[in-house]
């Protein structure tokens, strides 16, 4: 079995997980080896696959709300899928910006934006590759 120093999660059968109870149990034997996650790894090798741009005077009045709701988007995302991180996130005066590891990641933060704030999305893909831009935004 393989634990992740970075994060902690399992591999067992070749699926990576999140399991507090099996990683406390493999680590008390010798039966486990480090080895970084899948998403560790993009994380380490700096592989960012979607940029998300979240624009306008919105943000600046509800900041804590928006941070909460990337928060909880990268979470849900993350239990379907071990590689879909957030590599970076950099906060200017009316701007967020976030680096992700995964494609989808960016274009699920972008559509969440949108469900729960209306606003304007646009999403562009460069043909051929494996990388978003995902613009949101709202002024008011
Ligand atoms: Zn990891």
């Amino acid at each position: 079995m393989k634990v992740c120093p970075s994060c902690y999660a399992v591999c067992v059968d070749q699926k990576w997980a999140f399991d507090e109870a099996k990683r406390e149990r493999a680590m008390k034997g010798n039966g486990w080896e480090k080895h970084l996650c899948p998403g560790c790894e993009r994380v380490a090798k700096g592989q960012v696959d979607g940029v998300v741009y979240l624009r306008g005077d919105f943000l600046k009045t509800h900041r804590e709300d928006a941070k909460n709701l990337i928060r909880s988007v990268a979470e849900k995302k993350l239990r379907k899928n071990i590689a879909a991180r957030i590599y970076h996130i950099e906060e200017k005066g009316d701007e967020i910006v976030i680096e992700t590891t995964d494609r989808a990641l960016a274009e699920r933060l972008g559509k969440e934006f949108e469900r729960a704030y209306s606003g304007h999305l646009d999403i562009q893909w460069q043909p051929g590759s494996a990388f978003a831009r995902v613009y949101w935004t709202r002024d008011h």
